[in-house]
């Protein structure tokens, strides 16, 4: 087995309650990676088709990649699984500290199927794997589940992923928390609700076996070097402030969601410097600079507010996208309510940004006239009103009254409320569209729009290099079309998925991308022992893209279905972007071809199959 990976996984039945540990093959590490990618290869392999998202035959996986450990940029854990919001590939990502222990307590992944007949959660201690009964924590939100699962097995050093009251309520808009960390997104979380699992736990010794330990610190130094010198913008920020400091910037380029995405830029919300992470932001409230581990970004921070209506709240200090969903498109500038919204989602285990834009929906519709207080439980959903956003938040949670319409996602909220509401709705196949305006960056909606999960952010990051016309992490000279151009663009793109996909399933966060100096070619040969190529990458990285494609393919789902909401993908009159009119239907038939897929129906061709190495799937699509 190459070093970088433990060689084996963990298959826990929870109907069963059985747990077997199965050793793979080195070539399936070599041609999936690790996390998502893996997790692809398995889910495709063992979950059988059309299952229900939320029975026993859903497979959630949790995983690791060959990075994962080893200090080079962060560590993010990757859950896979049939996602109940599109009915397709599912996957979801965070930070934190749980991904190293979990590689350190001797597996790649974990994977459990089934449905307990009580709540329970998993302890992988060093190799032993115990489910262990969780009904005294059922209830409990997320900060006191991973206190209590600490408190009882006695070690501060164990690391806890768990729902709470909203995964437990199997809100498709709930997250999987890990040290005030979600994972979202997908739905994955309501799959382990739906399980009755409340949490994974686990605490490791083993070190990330390294194949080269002289050329790996070398190349890790160069590389912290260059994070601390870098004069990359994006970077600068992340470094200083989070992302948190994006929400200005990115008013003035018309990138934020303002009213339900009906306002561009600064003039549609004046307010924005309210609701911005400056300096005087972060020293007025961060307690406390934080990173994930082993990350030498560290864009995170411990926060502090003493508010006029809910006390204090403490935690983690809110992300762009919480504050563009909860701020800007609620039209609210209290920064106070966001901070409780936030808070509050952290401990419920939701997702900030279809919370957010679920609110935004709902605020829509009441000022319609399609809801009224009668139908919000007497609350006001009016623009702007704070403690409106906080009260809903708290039902949403809870699937309480108006609450229980609004707890999966704006799309299945317009089918509940009916009355012409779908045309508010800002979805994609389901999925809740992110606070990114798809019309300002093309290089980033290319992942809403051909990639396997739609209306993702975080699945077409490495846009920032394409914009400039150079993607130099890894380094790869690209021309620079105009960003309109479809045609030009696609092949562009899909090699940037290429590296997306690639950089996720080694276990490195996506942020790494921004400083543009990670050699990830050579940092894998260093840690795995491989003699790893940048073209070998990118072609597991299709391979990856491709497997996910064929999972949503298999599940009968014709993605070229998926169309970004009309408002989204009109021609904006006003605003930093007024007059752009982009093409969305020639970036998905050219971004499909350049994949290598059907442009019309996004089916991966047989040649394309032949070419991955996935030629057992010839015939089954
Ligand atoms: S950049 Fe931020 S989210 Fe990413 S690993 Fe570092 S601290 Fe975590």
């Amino acid at each position: 087995m190459a070093k970088g990976y433990n060689g084996k996984v963990l298959f826990v039945d929870l109907t069963s309650g059985s747990i077997k540990e199965e050793s793979l093959p080195e070539k399936t590490y070599r041609d999936f990676i690790g996390g998502q990618g893996l997790g692809a290869r398995i889910l495709y392999e063992r979950m059988k088709p059309k299952v229900d998202p939320l029975g026993p035959d859903n497979i959630l996986g949790f995983l690791v990649g060959p990075l994962t450990g080893t200090g080079i940029h962060g560590a993010r854990y990757q859950m896979v699984g049939k996602s109940p919001l599109t009915g397709g590939w599912g996957d979801a990502n965070s930070g934190g500290s749980l991904a190293a222990e979990l590689k350190a307590a001797g597996y790649d992944g974990v994977f459990f199927t089934g449905i307990s007949p009580k709540p329970v959660y998993l302890f992988l201690n060093d190799g032993k794997a115990e489910l262990k009964d969780a009904s005294h924590l059922w209830g409990k939100d997320t900060v006191e589940t991973e206190e209590g699962i600490r408190g009882e097995l006695g070690d501060k050093r164990i690391k806890v992923a768990c729902i709470g009251p909203a995964g437990e309520a199997k809100s498709l808009l709930a997250a999987v928390m890990h040290e005030y960390c979600a994972a979202a997104r997908s739905g994955l979380p309501a799959v382990m609700g739906s399980k009755r699992l409340k949490a994974f736990a686990t605490r490791g010794t083993k070190k990330v076996p390294i194949a080269d330990p002289g050329r790996f610190a070398a190349l890790r130094r160069d590389y912290l070097k260059s994070v601390k010198e870098t004069e990359h913008p994006w970077a600068k920020m992340l470094k200083t402030w989070g992302t948190c400091s994006f929400t200005s910037p990115l008013m003035g380029m018309g990138d934020v969601p303002i009213k339900n995405w009906t306002l561009y830029g600064e003039e549609g919300f004046p307010n924005h410097g309210k609701i911005n992470g400056d300096d005087a932001f972060i020293a007025k409230y961060q307690t406390k600079k934080h990173a994930c581990l082993g990350c030498p970004l560290g864009c995170k921070g411990w926060f502090r507010i003493k508010t006029k209506s809910y006390g204090v709240v403490e935690g983690a200090k809110p992300e762009y996208e919480t504050l563009a969903n909860f701020g800007s498109n609620c039209l609210n500038d209290d920064l106070e309510a966001i901070a409780k919204a936030n808070d509050l989602c952290n401990r419920y285990g939701l997702d900030t940004i279809g919370v957010g834009a679920g609110i935004a929906f709902a605020m829509e519709c009441y000022e319609r006239g399609v809801i009224t207080k009668q139908d919000t439980d007497g609350i006001e959903l009016t623009w702007g009103n704070a403690a409106a956003i906080v009260a809903m938040v708290e039902k949403i949670a809870r699937r309480q009254g108006f609450g229980a319409v609004l707890a999966d996602g704006t799309k299945l909220a317009a089918d509940r409320i009916g009355k012409g509401s779908e045309k508010w709705a800002m979805h994609m196949g389901g999925q809740d569209v992110p606070a990114h305006d798809p019309r300002v960056s093309t290089g980033y909606t290319w992942g809403y729009v051909c990639d396997a999960t739609p209306a993702r952010h975080t699945s077409s990051q490495v846009k920032d290099g394409l914009d400039k016309g150079v993607l130099t992490s890894p380094k790869l000279d690209l021309p620079k079309p105009d960003i309109l151009d479809m045609e030009a663009n696609a092949p562009l793109y899909a090699t940037c998925s290429d590296v997306g996909r690639l950089w996720t399933s080694a276990g490195l966060c996506i942020f790494g991308l921004y400083p543009e100096t990670l050699p990830l070619a050579e940092v894998m040969s260093a840690v795995t022992g491989w003699d790893f190529t940048l073209a070998e990458g990118l072609k597991a990285g299709r391979r990856i893209q491709t497997l996910r494609q064929a999972f949503n393919i298999r599940e009968g789902i014709n993605t070229s279905e998926w169309r970004l909401p009309e408002r989204l993908a009109a021609v904006p009159s006003t605003g930093p972007i007024k007059g752009r009119k982009v093409d969305f239907n020639a970036m998905k038939a050219n971004g499909y071809r350049a994949l290598g897929w059907d442009a019309e129906t996004g089916k991966p061709l047989e040649s394309t199959l032949k070419e991955l190495g996935l030629k057992e799937l010839v015939g089954q699509l």
